[in-house]
């Protein structure tokens, strides 16, 4: 079987869900590029729970976690099935890691179906979300997603959804597509290690400009978790589309191709 490659996309504000931009065309591009998966396991910043878990349900629930946007994103609705089956070979192939299996607590978040609404927009495909456990450290997202690493030989495209600067404070309404000196700076950064070393990606942790860009960990984690498949698979990490917009979010994303198997 072809080995499928995995994804960080930078989803931004829930309204790419609905629009079209560069950001949008390279999702949809990316999912045009990929062979059909037999199930997508997705890693959003949006569910952030005190555990790792998976949804379990074959009828996962569509999501709309956010306030203050206009209706038609509270009518979008994704309704691709779950897979039960894949949950439980996640639960299996990380262990000893604990992976509770989460049948209705969570589903679909917007985190997900913003990019999946262009990269997969029949929503065809099965869809299992793994959270990111808020109380353990960076290297704990880092091993899990090596642990990962050998589901893109069994058909199942990892796509983790966050944002590398990801500070709403901060936001420029009126900076469409240009980022702050600092975002720029830390994006960049991020860029190099993720293309070169990924296994360093921790080192961004002590970067000067860490503290503005990544103010809380949620939307930086997703990436943690491709960078550990990467080094796992020894595999090449693409830039798929780059660039900051509102000053204070990047939207570059990453694909890693190939690897261990090729
Ligand atoms: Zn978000």
């Amino acid at each position: 079987m072809t080995t499928m490659p995995a994804a960080f996309l930078g989803h931004g504000s829930p309204m790419n869900t609905l629009e079209h931009n560069r950001y949008t065309e390279a999702w949809a591009e990316f999912g045009r590029s990929v062979p059909r998966p037999r199930a997508i396991l997705a890693i959003s910043a949006h569910w952030y729970v005190n555990a790792s878990a998976v949804t379990s349900s074959n009828n996962p629930r569509v999501i709309h976690d956010f306030y203050g946007f206009p209706q038609e994103l509270f009518d979008f609705d994704y309704p691709a099935p779950g897979s039960n089956e894949l949950a439980k070979e996640v639960v299996d192939l990380v262990q000893p890691t604990w992976v509770g299996l989460d049948d209705d607590s969570w589903g679909i978040d917007h985190g997900t179906w913003s990019v999946l609404a262009h990269a997969f927009p029949d929503a065809d495909v099965p869809v299992v979300q793994l959270s990111i456990d808020a109380s353990k450290p960076f290297e704990y997202h880092q091993q899990l997603g090596a642990q990962l690493a050998p589901l893109a030989d069994e058909g199942v495209l990892i796509v983790a959804s966050g944002n590398i600067v990801h500070n709403l404070r901060a936001i420029n309404w009126g900076a469409t597509d240009q980022g702050y000196d600092w975002a720029q700076r830390f994006d960049d950064d991020a860029r190099t290690l993720m293309v070169n070393k990924p296994s360093a990606l921790s080192e961004l942790l002590a970067h000067d400009d860490f503290a503005l860009s990544v103010p809380t960990p949620d939307h930086f984690l997703p990436l943690a978790y491709v960078a550990g498949i990467a080094d796992a698979r020894s595999a090449t990490t693409e830039v798929l589309v780059e660039g900051c917009t509102m000053g204070s979010l990047s939207m570059t994303s990453y694909v890693v191709r190939g690897g261990a198997d090729d």
